[in-house]
């Protein structure tokens, strides 16, 4: 197994929709086990595979319940119910987390990597890592679930640190 890097806020890959796996074969398992390990490394809590620069529907994720890391093909949030504030950070945008307001519970379902169907009714922080793996998958980073005026600010930040080039540290909150 070996570790991805993981594409940072400005690469355009974390902007593109990530097309559907058509197939489960010996590559994407390949794949995923190199996903999983690049999130413990890193370490977070979850990593779509657009973070690593492949742009399929595919997240990894390890809440720390006890349950390891499981993977998720094709997720699709076919429920969402009720609002829940929570402190989030991204791996492709290190350093810098924000309070976001998303769906309390959701229900999605998706493919594990023997083809079967799931179907996940997660709430909170499960439900958390679930929404902001699959807006991964829809181009879509954690900025643009900001209000306009904490955008503005977010912005200005992540462009002086361009500007600096300096390495931010890792944030204390989750990484996903
Ligand atoms: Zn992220």
């Amino acid at each position: 197994m070996s570790t991805y890097p993981i594409r940072q806020f400005g690469d355009p890959v974390l902007r593109q929709r990530a097309a559907e796996v058509e197939s489960v074969d010996g590559p994407l398992v390949r794949l995923v086990e190199d996903m999983i390990e690049t999130m413990y490394d890193a370490p977070g809590v979850g990593l779509a595979a657009p973070q690593v620069g492949v742009e399929r529907r595919l997240f990894v994720y390890d809440i720390g319940d006890g349950a390891g890391a499981k993977a998720i093909v094709n997720p699709v949030i076919t429920e969402s119910r009720g609002e829940w504030e929570f402190e989030e950070g991204c791996l492709s945008v290190p350093g810098l987390h924000w309070t976001i307001v998303r769906p309390k519970e959701i229900h999605l379902t998706g493919y594990d990597l023997d083809g079967n169907e799931v179907s996940i009714e997660a709430d909170e922080y499960e439900a958390r890592v679930l929404e902001h793996e699959l807006d991964h998958l829809d181009g879509i980073l954690l900025l643009e679930r900001l209000d306009k005026d904490t955008r503005k600010q977010a912005m200005r930040t992540l462009r002086a640190r361009s500007f600096a080039g300096a390495q931010p540290a890792h944030p204390d909150g989750p990484a996903l």
